[in-house]
């Protein structure tokens, strides 16, 4: 039987399994946009009229993330964009295309930095290097931390109060269940919708207005208004990624039983404070030896890495 709109009684354009909830357009729309509303206002996630950068790779979730922070803050407070390019040939390159028009489209000013002028090598350096030797580690694990550096030291020099990222329901869930199966309660207590808050030793707090928001919900609303985003190829490397069994995993128990990634982010909010109590006790932020950033123990983990690859890369 056509489904109806639960708001207004329209025929339905989406279902949602969890709820369950049906929407027409109009409604699904101001369904999502309240919720990353929410989500905004009950974790204080921005103060003031301070500065909002968008860390932006010209995919659907930081395209949304950006279209929502410009229409939802762009009165009040300054909204830029970080755009950083990896050197990851026929796939950051379309992206950065797509952010740079969208960004000229919705009147928001850029700023595109590079790995190989930050660290002198790309990505595809790294790859050559790391797949020749597994265990020097994952292209990912390595892009993840030099991108989380870029991104950190650009925004503070650009004068972000708060760097937005898009992480959706998907990742976030994700993300609990690889620490919980690493048993790494110290990066597990870190997760939420905002990271390094308190804006200590350099750090710009990074915030996720779209924690809540399921990937597929995200695809929707990005369809209904008329967002263009980098949808074709994925990165050539990603299926190094340990992530992607995790997505699995969990795409798979969300169709069986709606509703599971939001048990996971309750069971994470609640188990969240106790284990975070436990874990700044024991763990101080200091400055890196070699390069000064913040870090938790001598050396930073950029610096670790850049010791690990620099041998064969430069
Ligand atoms: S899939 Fe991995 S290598 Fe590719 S951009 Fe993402 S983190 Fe980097
Ligand atoms: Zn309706
Ligand atoms: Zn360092």
């Amino acid at each position: 039987m056509q489904k109806k709109c639960v708001q207004c009684g329209k025929k339905a354009v989406i279902s949602l399994a969890y709820g369950p909830h049906a929407f027409c357009k109009e409604h699904f729309l101001f369904f999502f946009e309240k919720r990353v509303r929410r989500t905004v206002r009950e974790n204080r996630m921005v103060r003031g009229q301070e500065k909002i950068v968008v860390a932006y790779s010209g995919g659907k979730d930081s395209s949304t993330a950006l279209f929502l922070v410009k229409k939802i803050f762009g009165k009040s407070n300054p909204v830029e964009a970080l755009l950083i390019d990896e050197g990851i040939p026929k796939y950051r390159g379309s992206a950065l295309a797509i952010a740079k028009k969208n960004c000229k489209k919705w009147k928001v000013p850029c700023k595109v930095v590079s790995f190989k002028k930050e660290f002198g090598f790309t990505m595809v350096d790294v790859m050559r290097k790391t797949g020749a030797k597994k265990k020097l580690g994952s292209t990912c694990s390595f892009c993840g931390v030099l991108r989380r550096r870029t991104m950190n030291k650009h925004a503070r020099a650009m004068g972000a109060g708060k760097l937005v990222t898009g992480h959706n329901l998907d990742d976030e869930t994700q993300s609990i269940l690889m620490n919980v199966f690493d048993a790494d309660i110290a990066r597990f207590s870190r997760l939420g919708p905002i990271v390094g808050e308190g804006g200590k030793l350099g750090f710009v707090p990074r915030i996720k207005p779209l924690c809540l928001c399921p990937e597929k919900e995200i695809v929707a609303f990005a369809a209904f208004v008329g967002i263009k985003y980098y949808g074709r190829q994925c990165c050539p490397f990603k299926w190094q990624a340990k992530r992607n069994d995790f997505r699995k995993m969990v795409q798979d128990f969300e169709g069986k039983y709606p509703g599971t990634m939001f048990s996971i982010v309750r069971f994470f909010e609640q188990a969240k404070p106790v284990l975070a109590k436990q874990e700044s006790a024991r763990r101080e932020m200091k400055k890196c030896a070699e390069c000064g950033e913040p870090c938790s123990g001598t050396l930073c983990g950029v610096c670790r890495f850049v010791v690990k690859i620099k041998g064969k890369v430069n």
